[in-house]
């Protein structure tokens, strides 16, 4: 409590009634309300009272540990710090036979809801329809959240197939990340003793990056909001990047709307960046119009002043980096933790993490693709789930013969069709002997066989005394499932880096299970670790390369943001919707990150789809103040000549390692 300023006490001390914190970057705002929370618990309210929502699983862990911390281990577990998914599996687990699921429901995602999609497309389309699923999903997505049912969708292709997986995912109890809240929502509107209950368990709500949530989210709120109305939240309108996914800046800008007479604390101190990049921020954000203008002050005056590098080309931006970060950590007195590199499209990375494997720096991918959406990953959980629950279909269908077991693909269709018809589940058909007599003897004995082994480890898991870890880590290596999956592969270095896959989801397995987790705990867990931009579960160690969207509320000593051009920031879609605000703002989040130094570079070459595209400039650099930035081009850093007496310099060094490097 002794480090924190006058306002931020003043917001640790308030603790009844409705709360607000707006401030800019880096003000302590995440600080602050872990501090409240801490403080609560410490004026005798109850943990298990404490709901905290983040925005990522990753903010959230980092919430309980820091609480944990100041106030004990024990209590940091009572409370419940999660993402507003997270909060909703746990609400929809206890209520959600009320709307008519069985409580055992599976949760869809990635390639099994791509892949079911892409069936729906051929069965509603025909195989010529040449429309991809990735396009059909986000549509039913946008008409789900907006309340359209999928009768009601104007294309009559998309309406169709909208309907036709919404049934199916229904008919096999599943559902999907956007039925998680809308779900949710329902049971507390609909069901006042549901909405009662969440009430009674919460006594205090906390919500960070405030501005980042939607409409649907705003209600949900609402809901778990009883009428001693003890609710903080905390944002930055500045800071709101999720205009494309829904996201509502009314919720933070017109905040006394839904809760009157809120207590509204101001932070101006910014206590994470230099002066120099925090003005180079501010004079960023101001071009932005209708914003709300909060004070930002530096609280570390000067600093480095930040680079702005013109490169020839991307790979040149990539291998720079690399090298400047190798020189520097080599100097001594860095980690590899302390470096970022920032990006706004998944595509970029690639170069990026070439330059980096070549140098031998360890690195973290955060916002790429999810590791629990690997396919050998999914295959795996998916053992896991059929042996929590033989009635959920997903999985079952997924695994039913990869490995290959002579039960092919009419033998499935057959078996879907009869589950249907009886409406039971599909391991319910694939045990009715009614329905096994109606095949021939081949996939009958497969059938009989898989349901025999299948069962074997199921018992086992149920007794509860092994660890279900080494259960499972059995099952794989009784199938073969490894080999399989080699022998799919094309590279020594893809079978690796696939066998890693499994062996890290039964390690994890294992470890879940010591702990003492049950199987519907592990697969929740892994279900929404997968919640897009958080998939550094693996906890690796390195430098950190992450989208700028995935970069929010984190900071960095050291940070480089590649990229900056016309067409990537602003990305080219902002430019025709007119959205390049929110694109001004995503910068503003990245150039906030930076704590010590900050780099920024933009190339006059890109390399996109195999061609060569020559770039202009982002116009985003012309609305930066000149103050404190450092203006230069990577031939000028190269071109120099080295003098003795440079040698020392680091530039020198680290140029002439790259000239080296260019020799060879
Ligand atoms: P963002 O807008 O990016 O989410 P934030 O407002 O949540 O930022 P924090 O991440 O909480 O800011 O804090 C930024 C940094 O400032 C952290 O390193 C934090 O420890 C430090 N900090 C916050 N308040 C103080 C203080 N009173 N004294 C010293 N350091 C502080
Ligand atoms: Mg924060």
């Amino acid at each position: 409590m002794s480090s924190l300023n006058k306002a931020q006490f003043e917001a640790v001390n308030a603790l009844d009634g409705p709360v607000m914190i707006l401030a800019g970057a880096g003000t302590g705002k995440t600080r602050t309300v872990t501090c409240r929370i801490a403080h609560l618990i410490d004026q005798g309210c109850d943990p298990s009272g404490v709901l905290a929502v983040t925005f990522t699983n990753k903010a959230a862990a980092e919430m309980k540990e820091r609480i944990g911390d100041m106030i004990s281990q024990k209590a940091a577990k009572e409370m419940m710090v999660c993402t507003f998914h997270s909060l909703c599996v746990r609400i929809l687990r206890q209520n959600i036979e009320e709307l008519g699921y069985k409580k055992n429901f599976s949760i869809i995602m990635g390639g099994d809801q791509t892949g079911l999609i892409k069936q729906l497309i051929v069965r509603k389309g025909g195989s010529k329809e040449k429309i991809m699923p990735g396009e059909v999903l986000s549509k039913i997505s946008s008409a789900k959240n907006a309340g359209i049912a999928m009768e009601d969708i104007e294309d009559s292709l998309i309406s169709a197939i909208g309907v036709a997986y919404r049934d199916e995912i229904r008919a096999q109890n599943a559902v999907d990340f956007d039925d998680l809240l809308l779900l949710g929502e329902k049971l507390l509107t609909n069901f006042s003793h549901v909405r009662r209950q969440w009430q009674e368990r919460f006594s205090h709500i906390t919500v960070d990056e405030f501005q980042d949530t939607n409409a649907l989210q705003m209600r949900l709120i609402q809901r778990l909001v009883d009428e001693k109305r003890n609710i903080c939240v905390v944002g930055d309108d500045d800071q709101s990047i999720y205009g494309w996914r829904g996201a509502e800046v009314a919720n933070i800008l017109e905040f006394e709307r839904f809760f009157s007479n809120p207590r509204i604390i101001r932070l101006e101190e910014n206590y994470r960046s230099s002066e120099a990049i925090l003005h180079t921020a501010n004079s960023l954000i101001k071009h932005n119009i209708g914003r709300r203008e909060k004070a930002l002050i530096p609280t570390k005056a000067g600093g480095e002043p930040v680079k702005l590098i013109s490169m020839p080309g991307d790979e040149e931006e990539a291998q720079f980096i690399a090298q400047e970060m190798k020189a520097i950590h080599d100097r001594g007195g860095k980690k590899w933790e302390d470096f970022a590199i920032l990006f706004r499209t998944n595509g970029q990375s690639r170069k990026l993490e070439e330059a980096m494997r070549e140098l031998k720096i360890p690195y973290r991918m955060v916002g790429a693709q999810s590791f629990y959406d690997r396919r050998e990953v999914r295959d795996v959980l998916a053992y896991i789930e059929l042996l929590a629950n033989q009635e959920a279909d997903v999985p079952l269908l997924r695994i039913l013969n990869s490995p290959p077991r002579g039960i092919g693909q009419s033998t499935i269709v057959q078996a879907v069709d009869h589950s249907r018809e009886m409406q039971q589940s599909v391991w319910e058909s694939l045990n009715d002997e009614g329905f096994r007599s109606q095949l021939g003897a081949r996939p009958r004995n497969a059938i009989i066989a898989f349901n025999h082994q299948l069962q074997g480890y199921i018992d086992r898991i149920q007794t509860g005394s092994e660890n279900a870890g080494h259960v499972v880590k059995e099952f794989i290596s009784e199938i073969d499932y490894v080999d399989f999956i080699h022998r799919g592969c094309k590279t020594p270095d893809e079978a690796e880096k696939r066998s890693e896959g499994i062996h890290d989801v039964i390690a994890q397995l294992a470890k879940a299970s010591d702990k003492g987790k049950t199987l519907r705990v592990f697969l929740d867990e892994s279900s929404l670790a997968s919640d897009r931009d958080d998939d550094d579960i693996e906890k690796k160690q390195g430098a950190t390369l992450i989208t700028m969207h995935a970069s929010k509320g984190l900071e960095f000593p050291n940070v480089y943001i590649v990229g900056l051009e016309q067409g990537i920031l602003p990305h080219s879609r902002s430019v025709e919707e007119g959205t390049v605000d929110e694109e001004r703002r995503l910068l503003y989040v990245g150039v906030t990150r930076a704590q010590i130094t900050l780099t920024l570079s933009y190339c006059s070459i890109r390399t996109k789809w195999g061609d060569k595209v020559s770039c202009t400039p982002s116009q985003f650099l012309q609305e930066f103040d000149v103050t404190f930035i450092d203006e230069t081009s990577y031939e000028d850093i190269m071109g120099t000549e080295i003098s003795d007496e440079e040698a020392a310099d680091f530039f020198s060094s680290m140029r002439a390692m790259l000239l080296e490097d260019s020799d060879s």
